[in-house]
C-alpha cells in the first residue's frame, strides 16, 4: 500500500491511498479541497487518471476538505462516502452524485482497501478521520481534530504510518496578527491541533510498527516545518521512523506504507 498527497493546507487538502494486490489497484482519494482542473492537474503530476480512483471519501464539510469533491465526483462519475452530517452541512448540489454514508465504527470494504471511519472532536457537524488498510499494512490520517480523546488514541495505534496534524505552534499562534476569536477557536477544544498537541498523541500510542509519520496541515502563518518535524521527532520511540513534513503545493509524492 503506497499513499501521495496532492496538497495540505488550509488552502486545500487530498491525500490519495493506493493498494496493488498483484492482479487489481485500488486507489482512494481522501478529501478534495482543490477545483476540478486543478485536482486533476495536481493528479497527472502523481501518475493518476481521474479513471483510476474507485471512490473518494470525506472528512467533514470545511471547505479546504470538501471544495472540490462533488464536482470531481460528477465529472468522473466516482462514488462519493461521507457522514450524514457532512452531507447535510456541506449544502452541495449532489445531484448525479453517487452519495454513500459511513460512520465511526463502520468498516468500509473499497476495493482492495478498508477504511475505518473515526470519530474526532472538530467543529463541524459529523466529522470523521480514517484508518486505511489493505490487510499487510495500516495507515492512518488524523487531521482537524481539537484536543485528544481516548478514541483516537486507541484507532492510531499499531499503524504503519502516520498522517498528523501539526496546525500550528502554540507560541506563533499566540503572537500573530490573528484576531482573539480567531485565535481561540484555532487552538480551542474544536479547532486544530497544534505541534504539541500532536507530539502528545503520538508519544501515547502504540509504535510498535510505525516506521513512517508525516506532520500535515501546517498553517502557513503561524508554524514553520521545522518546529513540526522536531515536535514530531522528539515524541518517537524509535529514531528509525521516517518524519517528513506535507507542505501546501506540492503535497508530497508516493511513499510505501509498510517496511
Ligand atoms: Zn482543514
Ligand atoms: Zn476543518
Amino acid at each position: 500500500m503506497r499513499f501521495a498527497s496532492l496538497g495540505s493546507g488550509s488552502e486545500g487538502n487530498a491525500l490519495l491511498i493506493s493498494a496493488d494486490s498483484g492482479a487489481t489497484r485500488t486507489t482512494v482519494m481522501l478529501d478534495c479541497g482543490f477545483g476540478l482542473r486543478e485536482c486533476e492537474r495536481r493528479l497527472e503530476r502523481l501518475g493518476v487518471a481521474p479513471g483510476d480512483l474507485s471512490g473518494i471519501v470525506v472528512t467533514h464539510e470545511h471547505q479546504d476538505h470538501v471544495g472540490g469533491v462533488f464536482k470531481f465526483a460528477r465529472r468522473h462519475r466516482v462514488p462519493v462516502w461521507l457522514s450524514f452530517g457532512t452531507w447535510e452541512a456541506a449544502r452541495r448540489d449532489v445531484s448525479n452524485v453517487d452519495v454513500r454514508f459511513c460512520r465511526d465504527g463502520d468498516r468500509l470494504a473499497v476495493g482492495d482497501l478498508e477504511l475505518r471511519p473515526y470519530t474526532v472532536p472538530h467543529d463541524a457537524r459529523e466529522p470523521i478521520q480514517y484508518v486505511i488498510g489493505d490487510g499487510r499494512s495500516t495507515l492512518g490520517v488524523l487531521t482537524d481534530a481539537g484536543q485528544s480523546t481516548p478514541h483516537m488514541v486507541q484507532m492510531l495505534g499499531g499503524c504503519d504510518a502516520l498522517v498528523l496534524e501539526c496546525n500550528h505552534d502554540e507560541r506563533m499562534l499566540a503572537d500573530s496578527k490573528y484576531p482573539p476569536s480567531l485565535k481561540w477557536r484555532i487552538g480551542g477544544p474544536f479547532g486544530h491541533l497544534s505541534n504539541r498537541a500532536t507530539a502528545e498523541i503520538l508519544a501515547a500510542l502504540d509504535q510498535s510498527r510505525l516506521r513512517r509519520i508525516v506532520g500535515a496541515h501546517l498553517s502557513q502563518q503561524n508554524n514553520t516545518p521545522e518546529l513540526a518535524r522536531s515536535a514530531l521527532t522528539g515524541a518517537i520511540a524509535d529514531a528509525g521512523t521516517e518524519v517528513m513534513i506535507a507542505c501546501q503545493e506540492e503535497g508530497f509524492g508516493w511513499l510505501e506504507v509498510g517496511a
